[in-house]
């Protein structure tokens, strides 16, 4: 029998409470999640929240394999991931021979992976970017060009931004997700809506990310809407953002660029597995790194987490 979401959350809070547990949250879980979370924010934010986890007996993830494992090597507490088949396919993009096969054709030159990526991949990497780092990650080196993947998009943004050539790794790399997103779904809305703010994710094309107002990670377009004026934005990333905005500023409009940019991998954790984790602590759901790698992963991590990048995971209460 179904439980109720109301029982199921609250079910979720006293044992979260009993094993000292905290619950940090991609801003792409649906709304219930994003309830019960202790912390929500994009993959930047919930890396650094990772790395600042204190009085906590475990950390329940619910976000992609690799955020998890990110905030495994981080994190001083064990870390859960409610459903281990929860896999990135950009992450599928790169693997370190190719990696290795890039540095042979380009000896000197640093390579800067995205946070989506296997442990494997990253071990290849000098340095690790989100889509809210990755201008200052690539600008840092101080270098003229750089070995970059697995995402062509956020290459792309890079190359926008920054003076410094950007070789990708793999040109096919893509977000299926924010690869849905073309210009005439901008174009039309913004007909419609012309006093508007488009905001898209750099994992969108660069034609989208050219026409919109501002391009950022999901935790600048919650500070844009929280911060702006407007009363209507336009939003291309995955809907579990637009549920989160539209939630938080039920005053404002908050209107996806396409309804159907859902992640399903995202989707895979739900409040029950959650509940699964926290009531059984099962081993195949305890995130490990292969130890070879995580010496290397966790130094470039607290590199990145030392870079300015942008502002603090936010938190999200349950309502009574
Ligand atoms: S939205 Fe795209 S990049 Fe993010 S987890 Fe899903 S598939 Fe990967």
């Amino acid at each position: 029998m179904e439980l109720d979401v109301k029982v199921l959350q609250e079910k979720i809070l006293s044992l979260k409470k009993e094993r000292k547990a905290l619950i940090l949250a991609h801003n792409y879980q649906i709304i219930d999640i994003q309830e019960i979370a202790d912390f929500v924010g994009d993959s930047l934010q919930l890396a650094r929240q990772s790395a600042e986890v204190s009085g906590f007996d475990m950390v329940v993830f619910v976000g992609v394999k690799f955020m998890a494992e990110m905030a495994s090597i981080l994190s001083p507490t064990p870390v859960y991931i409610p459903d281990p088949k929860a896999l990135c396919p950009l992450a599928g993009y790169l693997d370190a021979q190719k990696i290795r096969g890039k540095k042979k054709e380009y000896p000197g030159v640093p390579v800067v992976v995205y946070v989506n990526t296997t442990a494997e991949a990253k071990s290849e990497a000098d340095l690790i970017c989100t889509s809210g780092s990755a201008v200052e990650v690539v600008e840092s080196l101080g270098v003229d060009r750089v070995i970059f993947g697995p995402d062509a998009h956020l290459a792309d943004y890079v190359r926008a931004h920054t003076s410094v050539e950007v070789i990708d790794i793999d040109e096919r790399g893509h977000c299926y997700v924010h690869n849905m997103f073309d210009l005439s779904m901008l174009i039309e809305l913004k007909e419609e809506y012309p006093d508007s703010i488009a905001i898209a994710h750099p994992e969108c094309p660069i034609e989208v990310q050219e026409q919109a107002d501002m391009v950022g990670s999901t935790g600048m377009m919650a500070r844009t809407v929280a911060e702006s004026d407007a009363k209507v934005f336009l939003i291309a990333t995955e809907m579990g953002m637009i549920h989160q905005l539209q939630k938080r500023h039920p005053e404002k409009t908050i209107l996806p660029m396409y309804e159907g940019a859902v992640c399903r991998q995202m989707k895979k954790h739900t409040l029950e597995k959650i509940l699964d984790v926290l009531v059984n602590l099962p081993s195949k759901n305890l995130v490990t790194v292969p130890e070879p790698f995580v010496p290397h992963i966790r130094k470039i991590l607290e590199k990145m987490n030392k870079l300015r990048g942008q502002g603090p995971a936010t938190r999200v209460k349950v309502e009574s």
